[in-house]
């Protein structure tokens, strides 16, 4: 480790700008956070990057997810890159295939093709003199500088531990896993979960199916959040690069000031969508229905489900939600604990994903051979959500506690990126080898972030995704105004430098 700090003199003269040296930095993941990363490096005049991806195209979770239905949940003009502001958005919540389209896009405006090294899976990295070595599946090995984690959060399927999964006869797949070739029309579906992506899956299915069985363990509040098409005008609009930049300033200003803000502060916000969440749950009219799918904790203490048709869509004949719990697969069908059989001929499980795993199983070796697995023994932590005591030169994008809670990710990426670029601006200037934040510095940011949690609607008793294993939320507490001020520019005594 780092046995001194000097400041890491962040501001440039005119000297130093001509010094520069050129870092060589590896992305692990082509997803959102991998390619705006990427973009802020080329842009800053930073070529000698490479981003490499285990699959054979970019996207991240909007290359995985392609199941019937899947849209933004949150209005798409909010969730583009402020350096990319996309005037051709079909609908307000852009369908998933639009979202993945756009991230090729960007992909070809901006260069970045170049720098893709696809079916390329990191399994080793290990910081050693001043730089990082890793090493990959297929045996390529990179050496570099700065090695950057963009390797998402909703990537590894949570496959359910139900028992008799793997006896059941039929097609049995994961939401994030869709088969297409699958028949779904007319058969009897079982969907277990009810998630963002269940939810979705709901509403797209429901009809097709002979019968759509909805396996319900927990109700979920559901913010009627409207989606249409953006039409001619919309778009005509929109090419105004002006009126582009209002939308997409005015969305970051709702969402910041209102729905982001409920989360973390109880009051007249989180009292109005709570109002609205069980105003929407009232157009159920069967009250037997209406009671099943009432939840018993605040609207937003999970993630909240913002959808506009899925109670029409559990309303229709043809579809049941079944609240018993399940207690096992059979080879055709699924058994609840009241011992009945529900046969069925195809079973989706929209059972979200293992959320924390962030850049594992690859195992990384920081300074002193300390492991990553040692580091978050209790859990994953990284300071102020992009770096870790004893890796040095090591960011991590959308990582522990970033601010996930209702802001759009790219706005996430975008600052994080922005201050994992100052660090690397302040190496070319010479003002270190290797920098990483202090462990004492980590655990203030703990201390302040442990005293905010109580605050937030995350903690008002509910089982999520957002909980760590010690029922902690994984979630940043504080407004995302907070995010982006706490990493505007380094805290220069946070860390160490070499
Ligand atoms: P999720 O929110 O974690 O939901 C998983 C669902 O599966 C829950 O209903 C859960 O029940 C249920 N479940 C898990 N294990 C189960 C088991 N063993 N038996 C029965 N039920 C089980 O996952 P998700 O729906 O995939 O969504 C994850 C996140 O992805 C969202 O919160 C959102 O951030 C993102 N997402 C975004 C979009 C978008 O449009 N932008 C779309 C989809 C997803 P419990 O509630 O009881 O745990």
């Amino acid at each position: 480790m780092p046995t001194h700090t000097t400041r890491p003199h962040m501001r440039e003269t005119v000297d130093e700008t001509r010094r520069r040296r050129m870092p060589s930095v590896l992305i692990i993941g082509a997803g959102i956070s991998g390619i705006c990363m990427a973009f802020k490096l080329k842009e800053a005049g930073i070529d000698n990057f490479t981003i490499i991806e285990k699959e054979q195209r970019i996207g991240g979770t909007w290359r995985d997810n392609t199941y019937p239905g899947l849209a933004c949940d949150i209005p798409a003009a909010l969730y583009q890159y402020s350096f990319e502001l996309n005037p051709h958005w079909s609908h307000f919540r852009a369908p998933g295939a639009e979202i993945a389209a756009y991230l090729e896009d960007v992909v070809d405006r901006h260069g970045l093709r170049p720098h893709l090294r696809f079916g390329e899976e990191v399994t080793a990295a290990r910081f050693a003199d001043g730089g990082w070595r890793v090493t990959t599946a297929n045996s390529s090995t990179f050496e570099v500088d700065f090695l950057i984690s963009a390797t998402g959060f909703l990537h590894h399927p949570s496959v359910p531990n139900i028992p008799g999964l793997g006896s059941f006869s039929g097609p049995l797949f994961h939401s994030a896993q869709w088969k297409p070739g699958v028949r779904i029309h007319d058969r009897r579906v079982a969907l277990i979960g009810t998630g963002s992506s269940g939810v979705q899956l709901v509403a797209a299915l429901a009809g097709a199916p002979r019968r759509l069985l909805v396996f319900q363990r927990t109700p979920q509040w559901i913010f009627p959040m409207p989606n249409w098409k953006t039409g001619g005008i919309g778009r005509a609009l929109r090419r105004v690069p002006a009126f582009r930049e209002a939308e997409f300033r005015l969305l970051r200003w709702l969402y910041h000031t209102i729905i982001s803000r409920a989360t973390v502060e109880p009051g007249w916000r989180r009292n109005l969508i709570g109002w609205l969440c069980r105003r929407n749950l009232r157009t159920v009219t069967d009250p037997e229905l209406r009671s099943k799918l009432t939840p018993d904790y605040e609207p937003m203490c999970k993630r909240i489900v913002l959808a506009n048709s899925f109670y029409r869509a559990v309303q229709e004949p043809t579809v049941d939600v079944i609240t018993e719990p399940i207690d096992h697969i059979a080879p055709d069908g699924v058994v609840t604990a009241d011992g009945v059989l529900h046969q069925v001929d195809v079973i989706i499980t929209a059972t979200g994903f293992r959320a924390h795993d962030y850049v594992r199983p690859t195992e990384l070796v920081g300074a002193h051979g300390r492991t990553l697995t040692a580091a978050w023994q209790d859990g994953p932590r990284a300071y102020r959500t992009v770096a870790l005591p004893d890796f040095p030169n090591f960011f991590i994008m959308v990582g522990p506690h970033s601010p996930v809670g209702h802001t759009s990710v790219t706005e996430i990426a975008e600052t994080q990126a922005d201050f994992a670029l100052q660090w690397i601006h302040a190496w070319q200037r010479g003002a270190f080898t290797a920098a990483a934040p202090t462990r004492t510095a980590t655990d203030e940011f703990y201390r302040r972030l442990h005293e905010q949690m109580p605050q937030t609607v995350w903690a008002t008793g509910c089982r999520s995704w957002y909980l760590d294993s010690n029922g902690t939320p994984n979630v940043w507490p504080w407004r995302p105004e907070a995010h982006i001020a706490a990493l505007s520019s380094p805290d220069e005594g946070d860390f160490e430098l070499k």
